[in-house]
């Protein structure tokens, strides 16, 4: 690769962290690098357990993972059907075909880029036995609403918190607002270990589902001593850095107040929703940051702006795509026609997170290569 192309290289992630090459070390020093069992997974989860306020913790190989043994633990399989967002996380839709069931798909908020918690009753029949609120792009979903509606209804949630670890809101940390709560290690997410995940539930028996699924003889979907030695020091400053990531948001957001044509998932309601979202109240994490990218605005489609972006340095990329326009129709099912999911498809950009530990300078630089 050329010198000039490595310039113009967005941030690279994981970080050089002097904390994490010393548990790098001692790994290598005590051989826990080498072993099944060790106390660096006991540590980890119990970090995590505290964290979370939560009984337990199980360490998986990936959230993928995660969120099959969620589904498991929470008994879905044939003939059940699980709710999520036509725009989500791929694997989340697979999971739900993995066990047997049936994704049924709702649209999301134009607004917040969020499932649409207004479409659930819609989305409801006898055979509901989950829904799946990923938060995502540094959006949050309604969980006190999404909440009501499983507890009037006995429907369980999967709370995904692979994007926001360590993230509040309305004062309860992501994660535990579902029945069971998932995160992920993977390599670009916030805390990281290349690959990993973790499920959080305070409930006794999910945990014990997911427990006899994973242990046969041998755990079928660990995560290993030495990941877990790396994810700890990660830890101690995910707060931290959780902090550092918010503000550059709210600095980036006020440089780009005057342009035209990018609206951001965390200001959907104007200025007063991002001073909560921002609030000690609710502190989304931000592992990508979403936004609706209107292309008669820029007078240039969102993939030819995207492309225009990593050639200046700037990784700001098209979205997921929507789960209702890359499977068969047959293979889910959904209330209507998804208008929003099609415009998320098609619109939103996603800022991804190094950059938003960076300087004022860094963040600067993104505005002026959004208006050059
Ligand atoms: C990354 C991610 C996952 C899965 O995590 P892996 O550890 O990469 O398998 C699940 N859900 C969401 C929303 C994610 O962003």
């Amino acid at each position: 690769m050329s010198h000039l192309r490595d310039q113009l290289q967005p941030p690279a992630w994981p970080l050089l962290d002097e904390a994490v090459e010393a548990a790098l070390r001692r790994a290598f020093a005590d051989g826990s690098w080498g072993k099944y069992h060790g106390s660096n997974c006991r540590e980890l989860a119990d970090r995590l357990a505290a964290l979370h306020e939560c009984e337990h913790v199980v360490l998986t190989c990936s959230g993928t993972a995660a969120v099959e043994l969620a589904l498991h633990g929470l008994n879905v399989g044939t003939g059940d059907e699980v709710i999520l967002s036509a725009y989500d996380f791929e694997g989340n839709f697979k999971n739900v075909l993995m066990v047997g069931a049936k994704p049924v798909l709702v649209d999301v908020d134009t607004r917040t880029g969020q499932l649409d918690v207004s479409q659930l009753e819609a989305a409801r029949s006898s055979r509901t036995k989950a829904v799946i609120a990923s938060h995502l792009h540094g959006g949050v979903v309604a969980m006190p609403a999404m909440r009501a509606f499983a507890d009037q209804h006995g429907i369980a949630v999967i709370e995904d918190a692979c994007q926001m670890p360590g993230a509040t809101l309305q004062g309860r940390i992501a994660g535990m607002w579902g029945d069971v709560g998932v995160l992920s290690f993977g390599g670009s997410k916030l805390l990281t270990a290349g690959r990993g995940g973790a499920l959080v539930t305070r409930d006794d028996g999910i945990a014990q589902r997911i427990r006899v699924h994973t242990q046969r003889g041998n755990d079928a979907y660990p995560l290993s001593e030495l990941q877990a030695a790396v994810l700890v020091p990660q830890l101690d400053r995910l707060a931290e850095r959780n902090q550092l990531r918010s503000e550059n948001v709210s600095r980036l957001l006020a440089l780009l107040s005057d342009v035209a044509g990018m609206r951001c998932f965390v200001e959907a309601a104007g200025s007063g929703a991002l001073r909560r979202a921002l609030s000690p109240e609710t502190q989304p994490g931000f592992y990508k940051l979403g936004f609706w990218f209107d292309a008669a605005a820029f007078g240039c489609s969102r993939d030819d702006f995207a492309c225009a972006m990593r050639a200046k340095g700037i990784a700001l990329d098209p979205g997921f795509r929507a789960l209702h326009r890359t499977h068969a129709r047959g293979r889910f099912r959904a209330v209507n026609d998804l208008p929003n999911a099609t415009l998320a498809d098609e619109s939103i950009l996603v800022l991804h997170h190094p950059v938003l530990l960076g300087t004022a300078g860094d963040v600067q630089a993104i505005r002026d290569a959004i208006s050059s």
